[in-house]
């Protein structure tokens, strides 16, 4: 274990392209936690001096992230992380439209797990799942979402950027409509805070979910945004925290880095935009330029820093391999399914076969990505490619 340890701290060739499966803390995120393993150890629980000031730490969090996502303060509920705060919503909005007698709920085709396996399990307790195919380009057709709704319809979950091919959803559209016909609307903005401003009254959102490891803020801790009012059903049981509606000390330390790193990623949405759109079109220069490629899903509703590109002929799992000889951190698709050789779910949606969904490398950058790794990363991709064809 120390060896593993050691060795990652030497390595410092190493370049990370795989930041829609984690991303590294900011420093404004860790300095912003570092007062909570020390002086301000406090159970924001506690009636006293010590519990006082967390508690103040945890409100001083809500503003931050209530700021970013204009919703108020109160509105802001801490999870262990996106899946939890998915979870929690999916369950919440079933059990408001079980109460009156609404049993039907619409998704889509390319939703996360943390979405799509609640949804399997309300489908075993009696719900009717609508999953709505996207296009080629990846992204949902609001005209298609109205034909799917129907008179016992409870909710509508449509994550706002994709993990994997980056797509942007028509969220802001759906959300109006939704709003229209009295439906709850949930959105998984895991990859999108941090990167696209998100605005909850503006996009007629109810319930959304965030994750703060996917923008620099530590692993483990997330929100889950909902209207005071809105019944949410606990998960987790036990004592009274986050206004009854989520048990267990919450993680101090965690949430303030959390909000942190959230304010920071806000404040330079502008610019980590126009850096990551410089930087992709440089790749993709140069990897368009090796035969038999192609690109998945919209090139222009995409997060900035996701490139997801299809090499002809080649398994994703073996040019991985290569690549990581090049000291490049890269994925095949999302970071669940790697490792078992199941294609992507969110592929095969875009109308892709299975060996050509097998053939997917997801390059994704962040703000600290270099033009000279932006380089580094096509020149291997080029040579690792070309090996294998010529293998
Ligand atoms: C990462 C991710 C999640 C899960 O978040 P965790 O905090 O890792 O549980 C959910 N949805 C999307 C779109 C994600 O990218």
């Amino acid at each position: 274990m120390l060896s593993i340890l050691q060795k990652g701290q030497a390595d410092t060739a190493m370049i990370y392209a795989d930041n829609a499966a984690t991303t590294k803390m900011s420093k404004a995120a860790i300095e912003a936690m570092l007062p909570f393993f020390d002086t301000l150890y406090g159970n924001p629980g506690s009636p006293h001096e010590a519990g006082r000031r967390a508690q103040e730490a945890l409100w001083h969090a809500r503003e931050q992230i209530a700021a970013v996502l204009h919703c108020s303060a109160k509105q802001i509920y801490f999870t262990s992380g996106g899946s939890e705060a998915d979870n929690q919503a999916l369950c919440s909005a079933a059990a408001i439209g079980e109460r009156s007698g609404k049993r039907h709920i619409i998704s889509t085709a390319i939703e996360h797990p943390a979405v799509l396996k609640p949804l399997e399990q309300l489908k075993k307790r009696g719900f009717d799942i609508t999953l709505l195919p996207v296009h080629a380009d990846g992204i949902v057709r609001p005209a298609e979402l109205i034909a799917a709704i129907r008179p016992d319809t409870a909710l509508v979950s449509v994550m706002y950027a994709n993990n994997e091919i980056g797509t942007i959803q028509p969220v802001q559209e759906i959300g109006a409509l939704c709003r229209e016909r009295g439906i709850l609307f949930h959105s998984d903005a895991v990859q999108a805070a941090g990167q696209l401003p998100v605005n909850i009254p503006r996009d007629g959102i109810d319930l959304l979910a965030l994750s703060a490891h996917k923008f620099h803020g530590p692993k483990g801790i997330g929100v889950l945004y909902a209207d005071v009012n809105a019944p949410l059903k606990s998960l987790i049981l036990g004592g009274e925290q986050e206004r009854g509606r989520r048990a267990g000390t919450e993680n101090v330390a965690a949430i303030a880095g959390m909000a942190a790193a959230l304010a920071e990623a806000n404040a330079s949405l502008d610019r980590s935009h126009k850096h990551l759109s410089i930087l992709r079109e440089r790749m993709l220069t140069g990897l368009l330029a090796i035969p038999g490629t192609r690109i998945n899903g919209s090139l222009t509703k995409r997060l900035p820093g996701n490139i997801n590109i299809s090499f002809e002929g080649i398994e994703a799992e073996l040019l991985l391999l290569l690549l990581s000889e090049h000291g490049i951190c890269a994925s095949s698709g999302s970071a669940c399914a790697s490792g078992s050789m199941e294609p992507s779910h969110v592929l095969l949606a875009l109308g892709l076969s299975p060996t050509e969904a097998r053939g997917a490398l997801r390059l994704t950058l962040s703000g600290e990505t270099t033009e000279d790794e932006a380089d580094q990363i096509v020149c291997a991709v080029s040579e690792c490619v070309s090996r294998l064809r010529n293998a």
